[in-house]
């Protein structure tokens, strides 16, 4: 029957079709506004010692954050202040 070979094939496409909306739809949740201030609370959790995740995360940087450097708000590497672009927000050049 013609109707039992398109059946499942219909709902292989809604399925597909479903994950891609979910994922616009997180983007735009990410997107929104209030997120900055989400994520500015993040870093500075982010930021205090003996964290054990942040501690994973700043790996990739070889030496700890020292007194003239800062964490940058936007790539969340570690910068010279030379390198702040925007103290409010403290986001370095490259991604001001
Ligand atoms: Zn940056």
């Amino acid at each position: 029957m013609a109707t039992d070979y398109d059946a499942p094939r219909k709902n292989e496409e809604e399925q597909s079709e479903e994950s891609i909306e979910e994922l616009k739809a997180r983007r735009h949740d990410k997107n929104s506004g209030k997120v900055d201030e989400d994520e500015a609370e993040a870093a500075e959790s982010f930021e205090l010692p003996g964290a054990d995740l942040s501690h994973e995360e700043l790996a990739v940087e070889v030496k700890p954050k020292q007194e003239d450097e800062f964490t940058c708000m936007s790539c969340f590497l570690v910068h010279h202040r030379s390198q702040l672009a925007d103290e409010k927000k403290m986001i370095c050049f490259d991604c001001a």
